[in-house]
């Protein structure tokens, strides 16, 4: 599941995603099949996403860390330092293109820089509702409702403050997606869900299953080709799914995953 990134975090997350992601198989060695777990294609994104987003927390935390040390190195002894240090796979230490995404992504959140003012202001009022809840954004309104400024891609994980990666969101969504980059940042083992009327499913198994809502798009599986993650979340908005299930029964994640899937 692969979109088309606009910022160094994206393009190093998915450089690894292809490098390594490739390569993860769930497969069972002894012949059985994944088939009961309800989606077998989505058991095995996630361990290729979760693998990803391992390797490259670990990367950015190194390459930020070391960022005073070796950030002046050209590509290749850049990659040889965090080689040398065990931080970075061998494979993607020895890689000139993945070190020169790595070392721009760690001055992306090693500088931290937020939005400039004005284009902060155009991107509230670029949209009226929050792209994850859709609430109605209103700087006079209740707090949660207040218009922020939400990068899709984090900034502590090398998302610029470009227009492109740049969203409005209300303040509740902004605070409690955190660093979440993907649905298999969620809470994927923990989640044993059934639906009831009267209580609101927890916001982070919404926000887990709008990001899955948000790839799908973005990977050009349902319509079109690849975009943007920010194209797609116009095109979606509110990306929280509806969980109106009436039969009262309990589902695991990938039941959840599938409903969404389907339901679009
Ligand atoms: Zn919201």
């Amino acid at each position: 599941m692969l979109w088309r990134p606009t910022t160094y975090g994206e393009r190093a997350f998915l450089h690894i995603y292809e490098a390594l992601g490739r390569h993860v198989s769930v497969d069972a060695s002894f012949g059985a099949t994944l088939d009961f777990l309800v989606n077998e294609r989505s058991f095995q994104e996630f361990a290729k996403l979760h693998a990803t987003i391992e390797t490259f927390i670990r990367c950015m935390r190194a390459a930020v860390y070391l960022q005073p040390e070796i950030g002046h190195l050209a590509p290749t002894d850049y990659g040889k330092q965090l080689g040398k240090r065990d931080y970075v796979p061998r494979r993607l230490s020895s890689d000139r293109r993945f070190c020169e995404l790595l070392k721009q992504t760690a001055i992306v959140s090693f500088e931290a820089k937020d939005a400039p003012p004005a284009v902060a202001r155009d991107i509230k009022h670029e949209t009226s509702r929050c792209y994850l809840c859709g609430i109605k954004l209103a700087k006079t309104g209740p707090q949660h409702s207040k218009p922020t400024v939400e990068h899709l891609w984090p900034l502590s994980l090398g998302g610029e403050s470009i227009e492109e990666n740049l969203i409005a969101a209300c303040h509740d969504c902004n605070t409690k997606r955190a660093n979440s980059i993907t649905w298999a940042w969620g809470p994927v083992q923990s989640t044993d869900y059934r639906h009831d009327p009267k209580i609101n499913p927890d916001v982070q198994l919404r926000i887990s299953l709008a990001m899955a809502k948000l790839m799908l798009e973005a990977s050009g599986e349902r319509r079109g080709g690849r975009c943007s993650l920010k194209e797609a979340a116009l095109r979606l908005a509110p990306l929280f799914p509806n969980l109106d299930i009436k039969d009262g029964r309990h589902r695991v994640y990938f039941e959840l995953l599938d409903e969404v899937r389907k339901a679009g």
